[in-house]
This record gives structure tokens, C-alpha cells and sequence, in this order.
């Protein structure tokens, strides 16, 4: 039984990942300061003597004694990171930071959650590791890109200058079960709008791409490059290849709800990226992932924990 830290545990892709390293017999210790993650992604764990969770920013130093790491703490929904950038770009560097000192102290391994946003908006398409990427550096969107660009940095640093074991992971678009209904990424927009039979709110012209994996997918990803050989570091792509426009999202969602709701378009944010793809071919050959769940069929289980979330906010 190893003794494991996740920052950033109560959010969305925390919460899955804390249920699964439970269910392996390990203790977790989930650490977040509930910005934009909820108890009620934890309520089930709480009762559970492996599950500890603390309230605590990781801008701040942490001394803890664990056995593994995963920082997955740093909002994720344009949204929500772009309400104070100069919070986040702290907590993706000086989170970061703390947390690799953490894990130099102890000798133990630790996982960055990165993120495709590392490409900004390609020009290369789709994108594998290789591709150095295309972030404004000014831009709204900066303040994610270029801090979590930054801790991939510090992460290779540790690992070249300390000999620290890191392994880092691109994480592309994640949608399903536990994400925030108004946190403001396009799957959770469109599925609370359809239900509620409101206007679909579709960005530009709602032919920019994304690739969108679903979470059961995703950590089980997360969890193979943790225990990945030795020596493997990464950055490795993790997210599903199959590419959809915004508009077929948003017919996908109205069939899917039987939903009455008609698009409406609005300006596009500055800095949208148009397209995103990965390339998965290291982790096929790394890991032995690749997704298995279809759009489609993630979209039905993520609109059925939809529609009882929006039944117990009423
Ligand atoms: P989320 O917003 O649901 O979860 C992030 C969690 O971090 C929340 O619980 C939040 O309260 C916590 N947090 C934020 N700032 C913190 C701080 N300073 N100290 C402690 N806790 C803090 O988002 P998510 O989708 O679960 O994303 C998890 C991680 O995965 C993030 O690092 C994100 O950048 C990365 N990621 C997610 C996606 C995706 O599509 N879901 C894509 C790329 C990368
Ligand atoms: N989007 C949209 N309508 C919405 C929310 C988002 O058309 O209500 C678009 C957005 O402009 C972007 C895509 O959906 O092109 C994905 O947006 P999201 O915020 O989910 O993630 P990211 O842009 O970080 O990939």
C-alpha cells in the first residue's frame, strides 16, 4: 500500500483519479483549495480510512510525508483560469515548484498533469511531442499556456539536475461525470443547455476542432505513465484522436437529449485555437493505451450524471 498526493483531487479529473487509486488499496491524501473543484466530487470518499483530504493553495510550501505524487492542481476552464491569470500562472509555476521540492525531499516520483493548450493554436496538425508549439505569449490565454509550459521546464530541470523521476503527461480535451455544469468548457455548456432547452452557444463559426477523450480513458492513461519504466519521462499526448467540429458536438448533444434547443453563434475568444488533434503513437508504444470509449457513448453517460445534477440544483 503506498501512500499517494493529488493536488488538485477534488476537481474533476482528481476525483476520478482519487476513486481509482482507492480502489487499488492505497491511501490518498487530496489536496485542493476548492477554487473551482467541489466536496461533492469527494462526499462519497470522505467516510473511506484511506482517504484524507486537506484544504490547502499549492502556492504555498506543503511538508507532507507521501510515497507518489500526481499535480493535477491548477484550473482547467478558460473561464475560470482566465477570472485571475496571476493566480494561475502562480499556481502552475510556484505549485509546481513546491510540489517538485516536495518530491526531491522525499526521492519519489511525481506526475505533471500539461495539457495540449502547450501547442497553442497549432500550425502543425495533428501534434505529436515533437512539435514545439504556438502560444501567444500575451494573449488571455497565457496565463495557462505559458504557466504550464513553464512547469514542463522545471519538471525537466529537476529531473536533468536532481535526478528527480518525473513523468509528464499532455492531457487533451477530458470531458465526463463530475465536471462543474457551469464551469464553462464546451461539453458541459452544450449538455446544461440542451437539457434546460436553452440556446446550444457556439463560439465562431463552430467549425474549429477538438478531440475529446472521455475520463475513464484518460486516468487509466494518467495512471500507466505513473507506473510507467523506468527512465520514461515523457511528455506523452494523452486524449482521444478522433476529431470533431463544434457544430457536430453540438448535433451529437440535441440527438443524444432529444433537445429542442437551436444554436446560436457568438464571437470566438481571442486566441481559440482552430484545431487539436494528438498524436498517440508514444503512448501506444510506451504505455500500451489508446482510448476505447466512443464519443458517443461518453456523451450518454455524461448526460445522464447531467441530468440528476441539475435535478438536486433545483
Ligand atoms: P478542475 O478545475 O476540475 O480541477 C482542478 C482542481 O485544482 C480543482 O479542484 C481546483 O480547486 C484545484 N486548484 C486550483 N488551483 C489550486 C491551488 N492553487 N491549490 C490547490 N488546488 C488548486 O480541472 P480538471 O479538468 O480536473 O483538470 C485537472 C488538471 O488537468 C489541471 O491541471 C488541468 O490543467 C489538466 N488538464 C485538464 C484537461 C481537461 O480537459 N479536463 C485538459 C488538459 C489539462
Ligand atoms: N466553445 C463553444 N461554445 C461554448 C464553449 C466553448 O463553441 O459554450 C468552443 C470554444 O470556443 C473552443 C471549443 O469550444 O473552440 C473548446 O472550448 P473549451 O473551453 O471546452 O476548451 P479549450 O478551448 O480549452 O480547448
Amino acid at each position: 500500500m503506498k501512500r499517494i498526493l493529488v493536488t488538485g483531487g477534488a476537481g474533476f479529473l482528481g476525483s476520478h483519479l482519487c476513486d481509482l487509486l482507492l480502489s487499488e488499496g492505497n491511501e490518498v491524501l487530496c489536496v485542493d483549495n476548492l477554487f473551482t473543484g467541489r466536496r461533492k466530487n469527494i462526499h462519497h470518499l470522505l467516510q473511506n480510512k484511506n482517504f484524507e483530504f486537506m484544504r490547502h493553495d499549492v502556492t504555498m510550501p506543503l511538508f507532507v510525508e507521501v510515497d507518489e505524487i500526481y499535480n493535477l492542481a491548477c484550473p482547467a476552464s478558460p473561464i475560470h483560469y482566465q477570472f485571475d491569470p496571476v493566480q494561475t500562472t502562480k499556481t502552475s509555476v510556484i505549485g509546481a515548484i513546491n510540489m517538485l521540492g516536495l518530491a526531491k525531499r522525499l526521492k519519489i516520483k511525481i506526475l505533471q498533469a500539461s495539457t495540449s493548450e502547450v501547442y497553442g493554436d497549432p500550425e502543425v496538425h495533428p501534434q505529436p511531442e515533437s512539435y514545439k508549439g504556438s502560444v501567444s505569449i500575451t494573449g488571455i490565454r497565457a496565463c495557462y499556456d505559458e504557466g504550464k509550459r513553464c512547469a514542463e521546464t522545471l519538471f525537466f530541470d529537476y529531473h536533468r539536475q536532481h535526478k528527480l523521476n518525473i513523468k509528464v503527461m499532455r492531457i487533451f480535451n477530458t470531458y465526463g461525470p463530475r465536471m462543474n455544469p457551469y464551469d464553462g468548457r464546451v461539453v458541459s455548456n452544450f449538455i446544461v443547455q440542451a437539457l434546460q432547452g436553452n440556446d446550444i452557444t457556439i463560439f465562431g463559426d463552430g467549425k474549429q476542432t477538438r478531440s475529446f477523450c472521455y475520463v475513464d480513458d484518460l486516468i487509466s492513461g494518467m495512471h500507466k505513465l505513473m507506473n510507467s519504466r523506468d527512465g520514461f519521462t515523457g511528455p506523452v499526448n494523452i486524449g482521444n484522436p478522433v476529431e470533431f467540429t463544434m457544430l457536430e458536438l453540438a448535433e451529437n448533444v440535441i440527438e443524444l437529449t432529444n433537445s429542442k434547443s437551436k444554436l446560436k453563434f457568438m464571437p470566438l475568444p481571442q486566441d481559440d485555437p482552430m484545431q487539436r488533434r494528438p498524436v498517440i503513437d508514444l503512448a501506444k508504444k510506451e504505455l500500451d493505451w489508446e482510448p476505447k470509449i466512443p464519443l458517443r457513448v461518453g456523451l450518454e453517460k455524461t448526460i445522464a450524471y447531467f441530468d440528476e445534477a441539475l435535478k438536486d440544483m433545483e
